[in-house]
C-alpha cells in the first residue's frame, strides 16, 4: 500500500490490488496461489448494436469479468453508466469474490457493466440493450455458472428481461440465472432492501463494539438511490437521526433530523432530491465533513480520498458503496482514528440475500420476508464479529482484516482444488 502512487489512486483495479497485495503479504500466502487470485480467471469484452427510438442504430460496450469461480459461481451484479470501465469492472468483479467469502456463502465473484446512460434511455430502448446484451453472453451466464443481481442503474425489471432473454434461448424458465428479480418471478423478498438492511445490522454492531448509543447518533448518507434510501429509512425506524442526504444534483441537511419515508415519496414523484421542503440545501461535497457518528456512502467509488478524508468528521465510516475510499484515504482514515467498516463487510446483505433468492429459487420453496430477514441479521452480525476479531488477533485494520479473511478461504478451496492441466 505504501508504494501506491496518487496517480493510481482513483483506479479502482489499483486500489483493489493494493490491499489484496497488503493483506497476501501478511498472510504469507504462497506465490502460486498469489499470481492466481491477483487476477481475473475471465474477461468478455461485447460490442452490440441496438435499434434506438428514433430508428438509428447504436452500438453499445457491454463486459462480464468473471474474477474467481474456485467457491461457486461467479455473483455480481450489472451496472448501467456513461463511465463504466474494464479496470471498474475488475474491481468490483474481485471485490464480489471477496464479499462472498467474508460472508462465508458458496459463490465466487463476477461483475458487469454497460457504457450507457440509463437516465437518457427510454424503457424500451434499456429492455432491447439488455437483451442483446444477455444474448451476446449467454454461454456464460447460468445458475451453475455466473448469476448476475442489480447494480448502479440497473432494477429487478432489468432482471426480470435477463432472466426471460434467457430462459427464450434454453427453451425453460430458469429463473435461478439472475437474483434481485420482482418476487411474482422468484424473487426473494426482502431482496430490495437487503443491502440497506446489512448496513442497519453493521451500524448496530460498530456501536455496540464503541460502546456509543443509538439515541442521538447522528448519520450522514450520500446516494439516495437502492441502498442508501433503504439504510436511510432502516436506520431511522431503529432511532438513528439521519442529519444529512446527498446526491449527484445537491445536498439536504436538517440537525433535527431528515424525515425518510416523505423524502423516499418526494424522490419518487420528482426524481430528485432537491426542493424538499423539511431540510436546508447544501453543498453535496461538504455534507461529507460536517460532524456526524456515522457518514454512510453509498453512491459511488471514490468519494473518499487524500483530498478529503482529513476533512472527516464522522467517528465511524461504514462503507454502502463498493469502493467509496482510496488506499491512500485509509491511511488518513487511520490516522484521525476513524472506525472503518469496510465495503466488503458492510454492503454484504446484498448478496447474501441474493444467495437466499438463489436457494429458493433452485428449492422451489420460497421463505416469508421474516425468515430471510432472521437470516440476514444473523450472517451479517456473525461476519461483523468475525471481521473485527480477525481484526484485534492479527493487529490490523477491518479493512485489511476482512480481506485477510476472504483472500485465506478463496486460497484454501483454491489449494484443496488443486491446479488443472
Ligand atoms: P442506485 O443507482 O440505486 O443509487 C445510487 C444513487 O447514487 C443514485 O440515486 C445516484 O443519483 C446517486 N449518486 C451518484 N453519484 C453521486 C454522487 N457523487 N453524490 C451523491 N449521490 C450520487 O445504486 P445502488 O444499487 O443503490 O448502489 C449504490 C452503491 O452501492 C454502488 O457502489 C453499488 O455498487 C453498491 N452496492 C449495491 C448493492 C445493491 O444491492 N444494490 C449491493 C452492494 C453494493
Amino acid at each position: 500500500m505504501e508504494t501506491l502512487t496518487l496517480e493510481h489512486e482513483t483506479n479502482p483495479w489499483e486500489a483493489q490490488a493494493a490491499r489484496f497485495e497488503f493483506a497476501a503479504k501478511k498472510l504469507n500466502l504462497d506465490r502460486g496461489i498469489w499470481k492466481v487470485l491477483s487476477q481475473p480467471s475471465r474477461e468478455i469484452i461485447v460490442h452490440f448494436p441496438v435499434a434506438m427510438d428514433d430508428g438509428t442504430v447504436e452500438v453499445f460496450t457491454g463486459y462480464r469479468v468473471q474474477h474467481s469461480v474456485a467457491r461457486g459461481p461467479g455473483k455480481g451484479g450489472i451496472r448501467y453508466a456513461p463511465d463504466v470501465s474494464l479496470d471498474e469492472v475488475r474491481a468490483l468483479a474481485s471485490w464480489m469474490t471477496w464479499k462472498c467469502a467474508v460472508v462465508n456463502i458458496p459463490f465466487g465473484g463476477a461483475k458487469g457493466g454497460v457504457i450507457c446512460d440509463p437516465r437518457k434511455l427510454s424503457q424500451t430502448e434499456l429492455e432491447r440493450i439488455t437483451r442483446r446484451y444477455t444474448a451476446e453472453l449467454i454461454e456464460f451466464l447460468g445458475p451453475e455458472k455466473d448469476v448476475p443481481a442489480p447494480d448502479m442503474g440497473t432494477d429487478e425489471q432489468t432482471m426480470a428481461w435477463i432472466m426471460d432473454t434467457y430462459s427464450m434461448h434454453m427453451r425453460q424458465t430458469v429463473n435461478a440465472v439472475v437474483t434481485g428479480k420482482p418476487v411474482n418471478l422468484g424473487g426473494s423478498r426482502g431482496r430490495t432492501a437487503a443491502t440497506g438492511r446489512g448496513l442497519s445490522v453493521v451500524c448496530d454492531e460498530a456501536l455496540k463494539t464503541l460502546s456509543m448509543p443509538v439515541a442521538g447518533c447522528r448519520v450522514i448518507v450520500q446516494g439516495f438511490g437502492n441502498v442508501g434510501s433503504n439504510a436511510a429509512r432502516l436506520l431511522a425506524e431503529k432511532g438513528y437521526t439521519i442529519i444529512g442526504i446527498s446526491e449527484y444534483d445537491g445536498g439536504l441537511f436538517n440537525p433535527d433530523g431528515i424525515d425518510i419515508p416523505a423524502l423516499i415519496e418526494h424522490k419518487k414523484n420528482t426524481r430528485t432530491i432537491t426542493g424538499f421542503v423539511g431540510a436546508k440545501a447544501v453543498d453535496k461535497g461538504e455534507l461529507l465533513t460536517y460532524p456526524c457518528e456515522i457518514l454512510l456512502p453509498a453512491a459511488t467509488e471514490n468519494v473518499i480520498t487524500s483530498r478529503n478524508a482529513a476533512q472527516l468528521r464522522c467517528k465511524i465510516l461504514c462503507e454502502g458503496a463498493n469502493g467509496p475510499t482510496t488506499p491512500v484515504a485509509d491511511e488518513i482514515l487511520a490516522d484521525k482514528k476513524i472506525f472503518v467498516v469496510p465495503d466488503i463487510l458492510a454492503n454484504a446483505g446484498g448478496v447474501t440475500t441474493s444467495y437466499f433468492e438463489w436457494v429458493q429459487d433452485r428449492m422451489g420453496y420460497f421463505w416469508t420476508e421474516a425468515e430471510v430477514n432472521q437470516r440476514l441479521d444473523h450472517i451479517m452480525t456473525e461476519s461483523f464479529r468475525d471481521v473485527i476479531t480477525y481484526a484485534q488477533n492479527h493487529s490490523v485494520n477491518n479493512r485489511i482484516a476482512a480481506y485477510m479473511l476472504a483472500i485465506d478461504r478463496v486460497a484454501y478451496t483454491t489449494r484443496q482444488r488443486g491446479i488443472y492441466a
